[in-house]
């Protein structure tokens, strides 16, 4: 191993210019950080691959992030909403086939009030006490965030897209804020959620040095969770003609974030899924841990298109879960039926 390898595992972090270079290196730097990736997760969580049932209950969106298909200027997005009964068959449907954390996703749709998703929450967490749910729906204020916490609300996933000011605002509108991003991170931690951050690989514009901030960053913030997957394009955004991020900086990153945080969940994402068929097979040798398969309706799967050709909008769950089964296995892993919680202690 190289001494930058050797440095970031005994060190758990490297510098900037160090991260830079590491993300450039060669195939057998690579290949060692890859390794090295694999027996972290292997010590910290054995086989298990832990499976979290994604409903994604909306995709009217208020923002206008310039990358994602459901940004509210989108006309071409055919909207959605599930009501919450439809999304207690959800959880229903994912219970029974093993599913022991929820995932409520969607876009910043006012139609749900504090109310409403507060009135879902607590449905969710007196029928399934056993079960985590998980909230990604964006920026709130901090009553917000406590309200839902104190419904049961466990973790909540908001991606800090980019640690980079000046790379955020060439990816959002002006009046979507950097600060308010990083803000709410902060508030939905000291709240007590399991928190997860994390970014696009490959996002337009994006630089070595932005990636490396992107690592400091999580480093520093030391969430449960990090959610990593490659930019893929979308036809009705202005970014349509931007390359897509690679699989192999994906797995990369993969890597080096298992090695920084050996205990973090690290999900093989569905977009990793998409620009490569054996993509989340390649994530878990990376290093990643979990999965998030679509337990969202069939008839409404096509329309959270958050990029083009997003893999898995046509199986029924069950079958998503046994081809995932076999998948998974075909790589000496195994599913596991549990919360899954993170041992990242805060
Ligand atoms: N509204 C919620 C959920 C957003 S969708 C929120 O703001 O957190 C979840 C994630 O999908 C985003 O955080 C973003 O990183 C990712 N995403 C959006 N558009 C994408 C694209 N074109 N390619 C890859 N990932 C994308």
């Amino acid at each position: 191993m190289t001494d930058l390898v050797n440095k970031l595992y005994r060190d758990k972090t490297l510098s900037k210019t160090e991260f830079v270079e590491l993300i450039n290196s060669g195939e057998s730097v690579r290949e060692d950080l890859r390794s090295l990736a694999q027996k972290l997760r292997y010590e910290n969580y054995g086989n298990d691959i832990f499976i979290r049932g994604l409903i994604e209950f909306t995709n009217y969106c208020k923002q206008n992030c310039l990358y994602c298909g459901i940004r509210r200027d989108n006309k071409n997005c055919s909207r959605y909403r599930l009501t919450e009964e439809d999304i207690m068959s959800c959880c229903e449907e994912g219970y029974g086939l093993g599913f022991r954390t929820f995932v409520l996703q969607g876009g910043e749709d006012p139609y749900f009030t504090d109310d409403r998703l507060c009135e879902i929450i607590t449905s969710i967490k007196n029928k399934y006490p056993d079960c985590a749910l998980t909230l990604s729906i964006g920026e709130k204020s901090r009553e917000s965030y406590q309200r839902y916490f104190e419904c049961g609300a466990d973790r909540y996933l908001l991606r800090h897209e980019t640690a980079s000011k000046e790379h955020y605002e060439r990816l959002h509108p002006k009046n979507q804020r950097f600060e308010s991003r990083i803000e709410c991170l902060n508030y939905l931690k000291e709240i007590g959620y399991q928190v997860g951050c994390g970014f696009m690989v490959g996002s337009p514009y994006q630089t070595t040095e932005n990636l490396a901030e992107d690592l400091l960053f999580i480093k520093k913030l030391n969430p449960q969770m990090v959610g990593i997957g490659p930019f893929i394009h979308h036809t009705d955004t202005e970014f349509k003609d931007f390359p897509d991020g690679t699989l192999e900086k994906t797995l990369l990153m993969l890597s080096i974030i298992r090695i920084m945080l050996p205990k973090v969940l690290l999900p093989a994402t569905t977009a990793l899924a998409t620009i490569h068929p054996r993509g989340r097979e390649l994530g878990i040798q990376a290093g990643a841990n979990v999965v998030m398969p679509n337990l969202s309706p069939v008839s409404v799967r096509k329309k959270y298109q958050l990029y083009d050709n997003k893999v898995c909008t046509g199986e029924e769950s069950a079958e998503c879960i046994r081809c995932l089964n076999s998948r998974v296995e075909s790589i000496g892993c195994k599913i596991a039926i549990s919360r899954g919680d993170s041992k990242n202690i805060r």
